[in-house]
């Protein structure tokens, strides 16, 4: 079993990180709050390290679960850095959900120490890390993929080749530009229904029923928003993060994209309304302010 160290352990960090030691391997912690590590090593059977560097050290693939791109650059230097630590024959696989332009310089950055780079976001959310059912979107070499496949497997169970470094960020940021459209387009949807009479419930019978559905009015709006539980999963500061990502991806590419860039913009204005700790679905909270009524 490959020594695996992992930097990270969020939201969905720290769930990742239990598959990897429930699936036997030897594994490394490091969190930013070291307490959380350090709970995470005493529960887990894992070594709690004191620094990047530490973490890096020995290990044999260095997993990082941060919120951007450059939370993970700025792990890279100093003498707690993660350069500081990484051996001869490591792999990096960062399955923070980053930026195409910032994981391509990192992966130039590190193939000058003899170290490749991959970058493999993650989706299927907190419950499908739990269950080690994550899809993973791998961008880099595909004998990398093959070689740390057989750890990724500890928490996906899709996990797909996309493409050279910044494609699995990429597909990953259009991915959650597509879960904002559906999650605002259907609270302005069913805000207007409500104002039209229409409650909620019926509205999202009919809708499931038919061809707006999406993942959106299948889980989320039952299960977050009619019960007013809103669980905070999935901060919308990182989907804004995701979407704004999306929407320079199609002006990189010259796509004409009204829609995600609108979206991208939405869901700043959402972020600076709701705070940085608000959940993602809590953005319909916004629109129901905004067309003055509760979708119930
Ligand atoms: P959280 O905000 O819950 O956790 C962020 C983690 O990064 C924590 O371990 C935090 O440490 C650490 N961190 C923050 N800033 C720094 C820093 N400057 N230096 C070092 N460590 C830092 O995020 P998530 O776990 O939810 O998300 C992580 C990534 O996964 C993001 O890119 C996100 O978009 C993506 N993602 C999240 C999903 C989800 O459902 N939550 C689903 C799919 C992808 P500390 O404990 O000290 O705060």
């Amino acid at each position: 079993m490959p020594t695996v160290a992992f930097l990270g352990l969020g939201a969905i960090g720290r769930p990742m990180a239990v598959r990897l030691a429930l699936a036997g391997h030897r594994l490394v912690v490091w969190n930013r709050t070291a307490e959380r590590a350090a709970s995470f090593a005493a529960e887990h059977g894992a070594r709690a390290a004191a620094s990047p560097a530490d973490a890096a050290r020995g290990a044999d693939v260095v997993i990082t679960c941060l919120p951007t791109s450059r939370e993970v650059e700025q792990l890279l230097d100093g003498p707690d850095g993660l350069l500081a630590g990484l051996g001869d024959g490591a792999a990096f696989v960062d399955c923070t959900s980053g930026d195409p332009a910032t994981s391509r310089r990192i992966a130039e950055r590190l193939a000058s120490h003899g170290v490749p780079f991959m970058d493999a976001p993650v989706s299927g959310g907190v419950v499908g890390a739990e269950q080690g059912k994550l899809t993973v979107m791998c961008g880099g070499d595909e004998a990398l993929l093959a070689r740390v496949r057989p750890v990724l497997e500890a928490f996906g169970t899709k996990i797909v080749h996309c493409g050279p470094v910044g494609a699995g960020d990429a597909l990953k940021a259009i991915n959650n530009a597509l879960l904002a459209v559906h999650v605002w387009a259907t609270a302005e949807g069913l805000a207007a229904l409500a104002k039209a009479g229409v409650r909620a419930d019926v509205a999202l019978d009919v809708i499931n029923a038919s061809s707006g559905r999406s993942n959106a009015s299948m889980n989320l709006f039952p299960e977050r928003v009619l019960t007013r539980a809103f669980p905070r999963t999935f901060r919308l500061a990182l989907l804004d993060k995701d979407v704004g990502i999306a929407a320079g991806v199609t002006r990189e590419q010259r796509v004409p994209a009204p829609v995600l860039q609108l979206t991208a913009e939405l869901m700043t204005v959402a972020r600076g309304a709701l705070g940085e700790v608000a959940d993602h679905v809590e953005m319909v909270k916004l629109v129901e302010q905004w067309a003055g009524t509760e979708i119930r």
